[in-house]
Formats: structure tokens, sequence, C-alpha cells
């Protein structure tokens, strides 16, 4: 469904040049969670970012159903392709109401009954409709993510995007935006690229990651290998540890990989 090929984004001129992303390659099958983990800046969301086509320097391939993607994306694109961001309060327009912000995408792929659609996508990500005729500050962190959700499920697309989708909620909430994504994609069979700085969280969702360092690719794992502490890198087995939390012990343990 996804396929990454030779990928690099440098930012920036000589002194201040990030390789942001270096030569990475991957492929997401249709139907997989795949996840992205590592630390901060380690590029996972550059990656991200450069399949919706929101960075300008990339280079490589990434190709979708088989197609490589050219340097600008269609309207055809996003319909097959949703992200949904970190922040779902920087992501939603402060001025709109739920129902225009869920109603916008429709417009610009021309699509009709839109009531129904906006009815039925709240029902999806388990609001009711009274949401329709609210504005985002009215709906508390995990209400706005969920809208966040349902824009980007409206078009029904194949592939979502997840860019630390629960990073910036509450734990308590945390736990129900993961089951909630998970709920839909066993319903709607979708295929996730996720991303987060949590081995925990991508392990519950993913059925393989990729462990991200610098830039690079550490190594790809499946998510049922990890009891078993299959990770073939140093810096993948410190991330798991990390995971389980810190302690005395864990400090300790931590080596300069
Ligand atoms: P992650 O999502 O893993 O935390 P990012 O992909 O956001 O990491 O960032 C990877 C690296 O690229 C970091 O060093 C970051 O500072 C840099 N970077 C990201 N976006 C930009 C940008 N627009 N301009 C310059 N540097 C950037
Ligand atoms: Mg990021």
């Amino acid at each position: 469904m996804i396929d990454i090929q030779n990928l690099s984004v440098v930012f920036g001129e000589v002194d201040n040049r990030v390789v942001a992303v270096d030569r990475v390659s991957l492929s997401v099958r249709a139907g997989e969670s795949f996840g992205l983990v590592g630390e901060s800046g380690s590029g996972k969301s550059t990656i991200l970012r450069a399949v919706a086509g929101l960075v300008s320097s990339a280079h490589g391939t990434i190709s979708i159903e088989g197609r490589p993607l050219g340097h600008k994306r269609d309207k055809g694109f996003y319909a097959q392709v949703q992200m949904v961001f970190q922040d779902p309060f920087g992501s939603l327009h402060p001025k709109h109401t739920i129902d225009r912000i869920l109603t916008e995408p429709l417009v610009v792929h021309g699509i009709a009954d839109r009531e129904a659609k906006v009815r039925a996508v709240l029902d999806q990500v388990q609001l009711g409709p009274t949401f329709r005729f609210r504005y985002p500050h009215q709906l508390s962190g995990g209400q706005r993510q969920r809208i966040a959700i349902a824009r980007a499920l409206i078009l029904n697309p194949r592939v979502i995007l997840l860019d630390e989708p629960t990073s910036a909620l509450d734990v308590s909430i945390q736990a129900e935006i993961l089951n909630l994504l998970d709920d839909i994609r066993t319903q709607l069979g979708v295929t996730y690229l996720l991303v987060s700085h949590d081995l925990g969280v991508v392990a519950h969702m993913c059925d393989r990651f990729a462990v991200m360092r610098q830039g690079k690719l550490v190594e790809v794992a499946e998510s049922k290998d990890l009891s078993s502490g299959a990770l073939a890198h140093a810096y993948s087995r410190q991330l798991l540890l990390a995971s389980k939390g810190y302690d005395r012990a864990v400090i300790d343990a931590f080596a300069d990989v």
C-alpha cells in the first residue's frame, strides 16, 4: 500500500544543514498498521509529512498502491491518504463549527449527501450529532482528537497517517483514542502509518514497526516478537527498556549506544 524507497530529507543550508531523513526505505502492506518509533528529532514526522506531500525537499520514491507520487499531491491523493496530527487544537480551525470542519472536505471533493455523511462519521468516532454545532474550544482534548479522526475518515481514505495522535492527551484519554483507532482499522480495513516516541503505544497498535534514530532506519521488527526480546539492535532494546518507565535501574542500565 505504501512503499518508500531511499527517502532523504535535508533542511537548511550549509551551516545549519540537518539531514532529517537519511535514505530510508520501508513498505507497508494493505490493511497493516505500521509504526515509526524513535526519540524526538529522529525524523519520524518528517517521513509522514513527506508522504503527505508537505515537505518540498524530499528525495527518493514514495508509491501508494504501486503508483509513484509526483512532487505535488492532487485531489485524488487526499481522497486516498489522510493525516491526523498530534495537536488536535492546532489542527482544527478555531472559528469553524465541527459541522463546517467536517463538511469542507466533502465540498472540496464535490461529494453529496453531506449531512448524512457528517452524522455517520460522528457516530463512527462515538460523538453524538449535537457536536455538529459546537466549536473546537467547546470540546475536550479527547473529543477534539475524535473530530480530527472524523475529518480524516470522511473521504473514506485507504491510508491514514497518524503523527503522535495521543501524545497531547491525558494518559486515561490516550487509551480511549488508541482503542477507537484500533476499532476503526478493524471495521474499515484502512492502513495506518503511525508515529510515536512511545514503543508501548506502537507495540499495542502496530503489527510491525521501524525504529528510527538520527534520520536513519535502525531496524524493522514485529510487535509480536517484542516480548521475546527479538530486537536486533542495542539501540532498539534500550528504547524498549525506556518504554517500561524510568527507574534507577533502567537509567543505570543505559549505555551510550
Ligand atoms: P521527530 O518527529 O522524530 O521528533 P522530526 O521529523 O520532526 O523528528 O525532525 C527531524 C529533524 O529535522 C530534527 O532535527 C528537526 O529539528 C528537523 N526539522 C524538522 N522539520 C524541520 C524544518 N521545517 N526546518 C528545519 N529543520 C526541521
Ligand atoms: Mg514528530
